[in-house]
């Protein structure tokens, strides 16, 4: 039997420390998964002890990301590719996790480079905004390359899960059931007997009616997609639930599966704004309660926003009890680059994007380009008072008002 070769798409601050978890269990799993995982890595020159050197090469060979996670040990069985169309090759699994604006560009040099039956998970926090509306990135790539795609969110600052503490995430994966079809000894003997949270298993008799020549799927939205699904081959292990928290769940890593993709992406997404918010009024030394209104406010909009815009799938129970909703926006407004970003440029008087070039080593801030994206989402339709919050963040952002428009702005959010 085949086992996934599994590929991740992103070798940032996050990329780096999600690659190193899936190469643990890469390891741990030799029945499920090809023993070596390879990163993308977006090729630059470094200098390490004093020579310039190849960032991919310096991954390889000192098995460590120096540039964007400095001081943690990756895997040996991590491998560094600076060439995409090579590191995707063959890969059943790929896992993307790089800053959002450059999703399109890799997307599209992927077309026709992977195989037609891998699935893939997004770990992207953003939504994107075209003439059609606001989409999700699982949908981006899903739709881009012809393949299904779920999502990993949650409360999760990247250094602290690469030493190995404690943390929680969401990963919502719900493709049709097909995935399992084709393999009835595996269908007649799940490997657990209790479907994880969330997730609906079909019955065997259900599976086996599964009319193969028509394999669209419901997307995040709940319409039928207009991509075509090509089954996993059945010498494969299934990509199922089980399968995905064998790839992601660690001791100190702990995954809850969900199916509502949507909720899951949006809840990464908007937390964003929200935290420059936060950042904005403790710059001013307004204070754990300011803050903490504007979190409130915060998990208000973003609720308010899957609900009227992808009300068919989403729950409000994944903003309210999962990793992925309120709990990651706990932990960005504590200590998230956007956070620590919004407050330094108040605190400095200088803009968001002088301290993301300036202080970030590279790293990227999605909050400011997502303000935007949502607000211009909101401005075609007229709808920038019912999500003050929202609009205020970017109308601070672009000097069209100021902190001290918060308070009034909170005012009228109150009840
Ligand atoms: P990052 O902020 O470390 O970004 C730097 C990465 O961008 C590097 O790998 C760099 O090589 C790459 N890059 C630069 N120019 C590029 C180009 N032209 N094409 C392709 N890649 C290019 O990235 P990250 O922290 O890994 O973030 C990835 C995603 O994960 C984001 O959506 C972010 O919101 C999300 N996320 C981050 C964290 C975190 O704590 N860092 C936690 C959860 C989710
Ligand atoms: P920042 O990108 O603001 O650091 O947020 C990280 C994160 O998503 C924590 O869950
Ligand atoms: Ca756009």
């Amino acid at each position: 039997d085949k086992r996934h070769k599994v590929t991740v798409v992103g070798s940032g601050n996050w990329g780096s420390t999600i690659g190193k978890i899936a190469a643990e269990n890469a390891k741990e799993h030799p029945e499920l998964f090809e023993e070596q995982v390879q990163m993308w890595v977006f090729e630059e020159e470094v200098t390490y002890e004093g020579k310039t050197e190849k960032l991919s090469h310096v991954i390889n060979t000192h098995h460590e990301n120096i540039k964007y996670l400095p001081n943690i040990t990756l895997p040996t069985n991590l491998i560094a590719n600076p060439s995409l169309e090579d590191a995707v090759q063959g890969s059943s699994i790929l896992i993307f996790n790089l800053p959002h604006q450059f999703i399109h560009t890799t997307c599209n040099r992927l077309k026709g480079k992977i195989v037609p039956y891998a699935r893939a998970i997004s770990c992207i926090k953003g939504v994107d905004v075209n003439d059609e509306g606001v989409s999700l990135f699982s949908e981006w790539i899903g739709d881009g390359l012809g393949i299904y795609c779920g999502a990993l969110s949650g409360a999760n600052l990247a250094t602290e899960i690469a030493q190995q503490k404690l943390s929680e995430t969401t990963i919502a994966y719900d493709p049709p059931p097909m995935d399992n079809s084709r393999n009835p000894s595996r269908n007649a003997t799940p490997r657990s007997a209790t479907p994880a949270r969330g997730e609906q298993r079909a019955s065997a008799a259900e599976l086996s009616v599964t009319p193969l020549a028509d394999l669209h799927h419901r997307d995040a939205r709940g319409r039928i997609s207009k991509t075509r699904l090509t089954p996993v081959p059945p010498e494969y292990p299934p990509l199922d639930h089980d399968t995905f928290k064998a790839l992601f769940q660690r001791p100190y890593f702990l995954v809850s599966m969900v199916s509502d993709v949507a909720g899951t992406s949006l809840g990464g997404a908007l937390k964003n704004i929200v935290a420059l918010a936060a950042g904005f009024v403790v710059g001013k030394g307004w204070g754990n309660n300011a803050k903490s209104a504007i979190m409130r406010v915060g998990l208000l909009e973003m609720i308010k926003f899957g609900k009227e815009f992808f009300g068919e799938t989403v729950s409000t129970a994944t903003f309210t009890k999962e990793s992925a909703g309120v709990a990651d926006l706990i932990t960005s407004c504590s200590g998230g680059r956007n956070f620590n970003g919004a407050k330094l440029a108040v605190e400095r008087g200088v803009s968001v994007q002088e301290i993301e070039q300036k202080e970030l080593n590279g790293q990227k801030l999605q909050g400011t380009s997502t303000a935007a994206e949502v607000y211009s989402f909101l401005q075609k339709r007229g709808l920038e008072n019912d999500y003050p919050l929202f609009t205020a963040v970017y109308d601070i952002l672009e000097g069209r008002k100021t902190i001290d428009d918060i308070p009034a702005i909170l005012a009228k959010a109150q009840s």
